[in-house]
């Protein structure tokens, strides 16, 4: 792992090249975090395509947005990190990080810890299933009696608690959460779970690239956020004047286009 985390790192730096002096420039002043002219983002990859590993390098629609806004900022960006999707917002307001990006959906439980900045994807979720397998459901109540799973932490999680559990139409020991929705999905394939819920951009990348297929979506009308911490609104208003930006001279349009089929 170790080593594994080493070349990432390398292989990460030397795609950014010259941007990294600066980068490291920013970090190494005396503030140890929240100070300083650097937005040091963190994100939870094995979430494509909006956050991913590439041959070890991390990419997706979230890791060039960000880029393309900081570039139209003040500040400089610092390195990525990355933990499980669930100890995000613990990083941002420990001062481990100045901004999340990881396809998180503002809600209201979070905006009580931390802010968003204003919204830059929508989505619902969807139900994924195995491919070739018997169990075809249509609507959440026929997950009644299924062993089935989500990501630590999710929206997806919370539909399962409050449209299942909660109702009494799920054990809650048919609920399977994981640190990372590729180990859900590993699960389903090897027939552990029956089904997986999961944004749906996120659900249909899955369906393309493994035996499974998205059963149907739940609308949730959810809209992704960046997070910042609740006393930081310079940063918070920089990162809303980039994505202004970069949605008018066209950037974000050409992002979801390279990140988006369809
Ligand atoms: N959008 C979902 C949420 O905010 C899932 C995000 C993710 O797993 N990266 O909970």
């Amino acid at each position: 792992m170790a080593r594994e985390y080493n070349m990432d790192r390398r292989a990460y730096l030397a795609t950014i090249g010259a941007g990294t002096a600066a980068g490291l420039a920013g970090c190494t002043g005396l503030t140890g975090g929240g100070g300083g002219n650097t937005i040091r983002p963190g994100t939870a990859p094995g979430f494509q395509p909006f956050e991913f590993r590439d041959g070890g390098e991390l990419v997706g629609f979230d890791i060039d947005l960000t880029e393309a806004i900081v570039a139209e900022t003040d500040y400089e960006l610092g390195e990525w990190q990355t933990f499980e999707f669930d100890s995000l917002i613990q990083a941002l307001t420990t001062d481990k990080i100045d901004m999340i990006a990881a396809a998180m959906t503002i809600t209201d439980d979070r905006d009580e810890t931390i802010d968003f900045s204003d919204p830059y994807y929508s989505a619902n979720q969807s139900v994924i299933v195995r491919e070739d397998g018997d169990f075809a459901p249509s609507s959440l109540d026929d997950l009644s009696g299924h062993p089935i799973g989500a990501q630590s932490g999710t929206t997806g999680e919370t539909v399962i608690q409050s449209e299942l559990i909660e109702p009494g139409k799920l054990e809650e020991s048919n609920y399977n959460s994981y640190d990372n929705y590729v180990l859900a999905v590993e699960d389903l394939q090897n027939g552990n779970i029956d089904a997986v819920v999961v944004d749906e951009p996120v659900g249909e990348t899955f369906a393309d690239q493994r035996p499974v297929s998205v059963a149907f979506v739940y609308e949730t009308g959810e809209q992704y956020g960046f997070g910042l911490r609740t006393d930081d609104d310079d940063r918070t208003d920089a990162v809303n004047s980039g994505l202004q930006a970069v949605r008018d001279n066209g950037t974000y349009e050409e992002l979801r286009n390279k990140w988006f089929s369809g």
